[in-house]
């Protein structure tokens, strides 16, 4: 059901400082920059084979990552993992007995659908469910 660890959310308060970590000392690339209104935040992402980090700078105080930050400061926020049927995996956790954040999955920007599993259900880790469109695995789904 789980295939792979997608990517893992790190909160940060300034992306370019952490850049200089991420991008200079550790040398990993910066595929893009996005700001995400919809999330409050700007996100970068640094692919790691098959997996990527993904800085996130509270960009609004009432964000979910501006929260986080308020009150654990700057840290791994979430592991995101990809799952090939998420209404299937929620179904399976909720019998199961955990406690989600999201009963039903949320749509993203480019159609992914994702769901958050509550901490208190994870030992302490926020962990998102991603599912990906067909046309999305293929990369590039928006060119012509
Ligand atoms: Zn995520």
């Amino acid at each position: 059901m789980i295939k792979r660890i997608d990517h893992i959310g790190i909160v940060v308060k300034d992306i370019k400082e952490a850049l200089k970590v991420y991008q200079q000392a550790l040398g990993l690339g910066v595929t893009e920059i996005q700001e995400r209104p919809d999330l409050g935040a700007t996100i970068a992402f640094l692919p790691i084979g098959e997996s990527e980090i993904e800085l996130v700078q509270p960009v609004t105080i009432d964000s979910d990552a501006a929260k986080f930050s308020e009150k654990r400061g700057e840290g791994i926020h979430h592991i995101c993992l990809e799952v090939d049927d998420i209404e299937k995996a929620l179904a399976d956790l909720r019998k199961k007995g955990l406690q989600l954040i999201d009963e039903v999955p949320r749509t993203g920007p480019r159609g992914e659908r994702l769901a958050f599993i509550h901490p208190k259900s994870a030992h302490g880790v926020l962990i998102e469910l991603y599912e990906y469109r067909e046309s999305e695995t293929a990369h590039d789904s928006d060119s012509q």
